[in-house]
């Protein structure tokens, strides 16, 4: 049972390269591939499900493929495709996943999450991030007809970009004490999360791990786990031909 994890590909009609990369993945990957579980900002940006915007349909178009040739898709949202909702995962096969969320991998449960809620030291995100995750700010926002939408989202997009700007490299990265009580309030010694966009494999004390998957701007990256329960962090080009990758089992 092979089972693949990605994060951040922020597909966008404006990169058609990251597209493409990812339709030659799937179509290399997907094959031998169980499971692929996707941890948010999967799009740079989701204004609703209702958006029927051909870029939307072509991605979705993709992940049907897979689930409809039998493969298992997870689906947890990240802080730019948080209202993708029930009407996305039921076209597309996927299961939504909460954040966080525990499974089972080959036997050792794991922690899997987007990665923004780890971030506690940027205060002004953490306000937003619970604003936006309120059932009634979402009911809202998604009453608006989609061109308000679409313009809202430029402007959220301009605003976090000007912040982050101003940002110590620091305080977009993980607390270290909130890695450390997320893990032990869900009884794990594993963690996978993406979006700092800083791919790494961390061993942390008591033989822990936490594996942060990295963003799909010049390299794509997975975390492939195969059924002899080895699990390791992948990266190819983005430019590269992808013929030579294959998922083993
Ligand atoms: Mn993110």
């Amino acid at each position: 049972m092979t089972t693949l994890f990605i994060s951040d590909l922020h597909l966008d009609q404006s990169r058609p390269i990251v597209t493409a990369a990812f339709e030659r993945f799937m179509e290399i990957m997907a094959p031998n591939c169980d499971a692929l579980y996707i941890l948010g900002d999967f799009f740079e940006v989701w204004i609703g499900d209702d958006d029927d915007c051909p870029f939307n349909a072509r991605i979705v178009k993709l992940l049907q493929q897979f689930t409809n040739s039998g493969g298992l898709l997870y689906f947890m949202v990240g802080n730019r495709d948080f209202l993708i909702g029930d009407d996305f995962a039921s076209r597309s096969g996927a299961t939504l996943l909460e954040d966080p969320t525990v499974i089972d991998l080959n036997g050792t449960p794991t922690l899997l999450m987007h990665g923004d809620s780890l971030c506690t030291d940027d205060t002004d995100y953490m306000s937003f991030r619970l604003q936006a995750r309120s059932p009634l700010w979402q009911e809202q926002l998604l009453s608006q007809p989609l061109a308000a939408r679409r313009e809202i989202a430029r402007q959220l997009r301009e605003q976090s970009q000007s912040m982050n700007s101003l940002k110590a490299d620091d305080i977009m990265d993980v607390n270290h004490s909130e890695v450390a009580r997320v893990m032990s309030e869900a009884n794990v010694s594993r963690l996978i999360h993406g979006h700092t966009h800083r791919p790494e494999v961390h061993r942390l004390e008591g033989e822990k791990e936490r594996m942060v998957l990295g963003d799909w701007h010049d390299n794509l990256w997975w975390i492939q786990a195969s059924a002899n329960g080895d699990l390791t962090l992948n990266k190819r080009s983005i430019n590269d031909d992808l013929s030579n990758l294959n998922a083993t089992r």
